[in-house]
């Protein structure tokens, strides 16, 4: 089945404000779709439709090809990456990173071969000891990223993680990412308004506009950009 189905879901916050007229989009297992469109046309919205942190109003969506709470099946995990690395900021990297396993009871030593990989990931297996203020910008957005790897996630969701990140290391976590989902064979949903990182980026772009915010197409890349 597809990761992900979204069955003319529609939304209006609470406020009255229409965030999104009825979706209708399948990612399928393995894709990379970018959602890209300018402020205020429901990206966030949408992915957190997709994350099932809102509910739609009405339609609905479906995990897998089935309803969220009947998933169940092993390997079959999404993780949601914020904009800002929201990390703690007394705890080191390796407790950072080892939150979800933690919470999840895994136990101390297969958790810390799982953070040592997930870190080895993102470039910081070096940095396993550092609190996070000792780290830049880049650095911490790596530090969530590891965060979320180390569920082992079958779909990575994010929302312009590297928006508040200078080009140059935006570019590079660019090329990361890519290299990741090639080599995990990930599913990733990522929202951005760069046009540069959409085409860069996706097997699929998933074009949207605002008020209301409607998806308006959905640009096929037979492959990313090519890897050196
Ligand atoms: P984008 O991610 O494309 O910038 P959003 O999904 O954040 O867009 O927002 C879409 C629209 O919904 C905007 O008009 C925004 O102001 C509104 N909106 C987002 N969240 C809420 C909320 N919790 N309550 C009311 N309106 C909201
Ligand atoms: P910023 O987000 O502040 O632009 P970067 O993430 O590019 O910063 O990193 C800033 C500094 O940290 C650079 O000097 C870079 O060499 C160093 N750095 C970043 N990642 C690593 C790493 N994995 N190992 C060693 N040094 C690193």
């Amino acid at each position: 089945p597809p990761a992900i189905e979204v069955l003319g879901a529609e939304k209006v916050f609470s406020n009255g404000v229409r965030a999104l007229t009825p979706i209708e989009l399948t990612v399928n297992q393995g894709e990379f779709v970018t959602l890209l469109g300018p402020s205020g046309c429901g990206k966030s919205t949408l992915l957190k439709m997709v994350a099932n942190l809102i509910e739609p109003t009405s339609g609905g969506l479906m995990w897998w090809g089935r309803d969220y709470d009947h998933v169940g099946e092993p390997g079959k995990k999404l993780v949601f990456v914020f904009q800002d690395p929201t990390l703690m900021p007394w705890a080191r990297v390796r407790a950072n990173v080892r939150l979800p396993l933690d919470l999840a009871g895994v136990p101390k030593s297969e958790g810390n071969s799982r953070v040592d990989r997930a870190l080895a990931m993102v470039g910081l297996e070096r940095f396993d000891a550092s609190y996070p203020r000792q780290l830049s910008g880049g650095m911490q957005m790596r530090v969530s990223i590891a965060r979320a790897l180390v569920t082992e996630p079958n779909l990575l969701l994010m929302d312009e993680p590297f928006g508040a990140l200078d080009e140059i290391t935006r570019n590079k976590l660019d090329q990361d990412l890519l290299d990741l989902w090639f080599e995990k064979k990930l599913t990733v949903v990522f929202v951005t308004h760069s046009i540069y990182e959409s085409v860069f980026l996706s097997t699929r772009v998933v074009v949207m506009a605002a008020r209301p915010g409607r998806v308006l197409r959905e640009v096929v890349i037979d492959e990313p950009y090519p890897r050196d």
